[in-house]
């Protein structure tokens, strides 16, 4: 028996592990791929605030921003890297919003050398830019060291069943606590409020003679240069999914596509492609993560009836599965996310801290539950 098993080893499921880890529980993490073998391991893993108007998911990114920089280069150094950022508006609305932006920001602004603005094009020179202290990490060493001292089972999770004070999952193996971090492949438990849509992301990495010597995030993501290499990502296609879509992905138009886009911002001379990366982010409609616990979508029904078409009822009222928790929706700030809504899930499992209502499951449940005027 184990005191937590997550099902999902993406960055959400291993920074779960993690804490769990941490606080001396013993954990069993599934994953029917490998460790990152989903959208986690197609991430650039750049560990960036969010750059927008006011907003509840900009204020969550910038607290989550400060959190997982300082995390990830306290606990993970080998996978860390600092790295000066320069964020380039995409137009002119782009530019009024970043002037704004730096009037307000809390973070400290960097210079931008001469040297690196005229390594831009100069569409992107003309545009308004902000240059902060930012990182990427190792999307892959990250999630395995995070992973250590769990123990990892390669299966597909098929079967999860409650049976008196503990989940049963594929029949085989138990736990008090589980944590459903299964990202944009599938749902375990079919619930028809829970809709997290995939958004389809190719990067990759190239090798040029031209040196970028920071960051650069404008249409896609440009790294900074690592022995000649740099990786350049991402694409957001929510019309391709693996497991939906019958033709497979075009990866020649997805080169073109990012190519193309990186050469708005940088030209980059004498590349060649080394490797392609491909997977799905998982992105929740109210562009809010999820996290907590899932509604008994059933059980609610009967015990609340009509007053679930009112807006003012408790999500305390609401049925939940016994010991049953979801961390997913981050979208592309999965790595910016995990570490610190890991944390916040495991205040609520382990000192029974509340878990914000903007980011639990239940207000899914609420809307869904309006809709069908159930
Ligand atoms: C190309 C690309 C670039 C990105 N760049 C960045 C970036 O720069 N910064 C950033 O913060 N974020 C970035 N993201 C987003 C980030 O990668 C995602 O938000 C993050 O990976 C989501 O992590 P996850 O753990 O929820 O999902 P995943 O990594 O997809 O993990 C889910 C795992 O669950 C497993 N699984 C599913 N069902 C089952 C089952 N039934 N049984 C067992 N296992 C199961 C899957 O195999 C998978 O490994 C990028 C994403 C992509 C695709």
């Amino acid at each position: 028996m184990y005191d937590i098993a997550i099902i999902g080893a993406g960055i959400n499921g291993c920074s779960v592990a993690y804490e769990f880890i941490q606080a001396g529980k013993s954990v069993i993490l599934f994953d029917k791929d490998d460790i990152a073998g989903g959208g986690s391991g197609a991430a650039g893993a750049f560990i960036s605030p969010k750059f927008s108007k006011t907003g509840e998911l900009k204020e969550m990114l910038n607290a989550a921003f400060s959190y997982s920089y300082d995390y990830y280069k306290t606990n993970f150094p080998d996978s860390f890297s600092a790295s000066q950022l320069l964020h380039i508006a995409k137009d002119e609305k782009d530019d009024l919003m970043l002037r704004q932006y730096k009037e307000d920001t809390q973070f400290q602004l960097q210079k931008v050398s001469d040297t690196l603005f005229d390594a831009l094009t100069p569409e992107a020179q003309k545009r308004e830019n902000i240059s902060i202290n930012a990182a990427v990490v190792d999307a892959k060493n990250v999630c395995h060291s995070m992973s250590q001292g769990a123990r990892f089972v390669r299966e597909k999770v098929e079967s999860l069943v409650y049976d008196d004070d503990f989940w049963i999952i594929n029949e085989t193996y138990s736990a008090k606590e589980v944590v459903l971090a299964t990202g944009a492949y599938e749902n375990v438990i079919k619930e028809p409020y829970i809709d997290v849509r995939g958004i389809w992301g190719h990067r990759i990495d190239v090798k040029t003679s031209t040196n970028n010597p920071c960051s650069l995030h404008q249409f896609v993501s440009i790294a900074k240069s690592r022995d000649g290499v740099v990786a350049i990502g991402a694409t957001h296609n929510i019309h391709y999914h693996p497991d939906k879509n019958s033709e497979t992905y075009d990866i020649k138009k997805g080169r073109a596509e990012l190519l193309e886009k990186a050469s708005q911002t940088m030209k980059l001379e004498n590349i060649e492609i080394l490797k392609d990366y491909v997977g799905l982010r998982s992105g929740s409609v109210d562009y809010m993560p999820l996290l907590g616990s899932l509604i008994l979508s059933n059980a609610t029904i009967a015990s609340c009836g009509k007053r679930l078409q009112d807006k003012r009822i408790k999500y305390d009222e609401f049925s939940y599965y016994p010991n049953l928790y979801i961390i997913n929706g981050s979208g592309g700030y999965g790595f910016v996310l995990a570490p610190y809504l890991a944390n916040i899930l495991k205040e609520h499992i382990l000192s029974g801290k509340k878990i914000s209502a903007k980011i639990a499951p239940a207000r899914y449940f609420a809307r869904w539950a309006r809709r069908q005027r159930v």
